[in-house]
């Protein structure tokens, strides 16, 4: 077998939950296994979380068939709400929460005629202006949603932008519109992201929503993973397939990108672009051979990447690599590469074997 493995701790993703779980007392999570559980393998991730997690959520119908096939107790919450009017039926027989998020999924959720009423979250747009209602069409959607056939609960969603920066001023916009709607009889509300939970207890409502946190990766650029107590879920491992030296002068890889400036000893990594290593990585990336940071050097290429081992002469032929995990966090990787631990664990792809520890 090619010598690559995401290794995905299954006890760090418990203990990550358990940690959001405290983190709000007495209120109820949703965790958050869109993406294939951001990349860490969904079946995995729920039968792991299964009996401990409140509820999953999650971006598309087809998800959420599959969480609900794992867990037939557990509310799924799908995001996005539905897109063809067809889809509430379906939504409805699997029991699915919905999230309404513009005109459109309301007038065919109304239109609709669903086995048993749906749990149903209007989301407000408290400033993010991606998806939801201004808060006018809240009050407007509530009148006309509260005790129609088609709804169980009416419940109340949003989402922040600026959550993983503290202190930004969003962030007291959003929440200040979040309840500005207290007036309004809502069964349940819900708008903390991992970032929320972990920083603006203000936020969490009656309902967490935590993502990147249970796959123990930082929701913020200045705050460690480690230092929030959480634990790395993933690790991705390959190894040196071959070793060579190179003379002074001499480039390694594609483009000729990179240059020795002396004498320098040359390790191949079995790992590229097309595993979900970021091809943009630029030349003293770390990596981590035997244990010891090594620079990446020269362009990624599709099943490859290059590291200097002129400071590890020891190195060999077999010896373990190990791209971002429990030694490397992926968060120090993606500062490397300007880009977010979500980004480069959604895109571990799937010809890379995943074994659960
Ligand atoms: N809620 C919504 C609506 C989301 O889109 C996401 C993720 O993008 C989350 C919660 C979880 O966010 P995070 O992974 O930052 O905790």
């Amino acid at each position: 077998m090619r010598p690559l493995i995401a290794a995905v701790d299954l006890s760090a993703l418990r203990h990550n939950h358990a940690l959001a779980k405290r983190c709000a007392p007495g209120r109820q999570a949703f965790a958050v296994v869109k993406a294939n559980a951001y990349g860490h393998g969904v079946r995995e991730v729920v039968a792991s979380l299964r009996g401990e997690a409140d509820g999953f959520a999650v971006a598309s119908l087809e998800e959420a068939a599959e969480v609900r096939a794992l867990d037939d107790q557990a509310r799924v919450l799908l995001l996005e709400g539905c897109f063809e009017p067809a889809e509430y039926p379906l939504a409805a027989q699997l029991g699915l929460d919905l999230v309404v998020q513009g005109p459109e999924q309301a007038e065919a959720l109304l239109a609709s005629a669903p086995c048993r009423p749906l749990n149903v979250w209007l989301k407000l747009d408290s400033g993010m202006h991606r998806l939801g209602f201004s808060p006018e069409r809240v009050r407007h959607w509530h009148a006309r949603l509260r005790g129609a056939a088609q709804v169980a609960e009416l419940n109340l969603i949003s989402h922040f932008a600026c959550a993983d920066q503290r202190g930004h001023s969003l962030n007291e916009v959003q929440l200040e519109s979040f309840l500005e709607l207290l007036d309004l009889e809502f069964d349940q509300r819900s708008l903390a992201n991992s970032a929320a939970v972990l920083a603006l207890p203000a936020a969490h409502m009656d309902w967490i929503r935590p993502g990147i946190m249970l796959y123990g990766a930082s929701p913020f650029a200045d705050l460690d993973a480690r230092e929030l107590g959480l634990k790395p879920v993933m690790t991705l491992s390959a190894q040196l397939i071959a070793v060579r030296d190179i003379e002074k002068g001499e480039s390694v890889g594609y483009g000729a990108t990179w240059e020795a400036d002396r004498p320098s000893r040359i390790g191949t990594v079995s790992c590229g672009y097309a595993d979900g290593y970021p091809r943009h990585a630029p030349s003293g990336t770390p990596v981590l051979v035997n244990g010891r940071r090594v620079p990446l050097v020269g362009r990624v290429s599709m099943d490859m990447l290059a590291v200097d081992l002129s400071d590890l002469p020891e190195a060999r032929v077999g010896d373990s690599v190990e791209l971002w995990g429990a030694g490397l966090s992926v968060d120090e990787l993606a500062a490397a590469c300007g880009t977010l631990g979500y980004e480069l664990l959604t895109r571990v792809t799937a010809r890379v074997p995943r074994r659960y520890l």
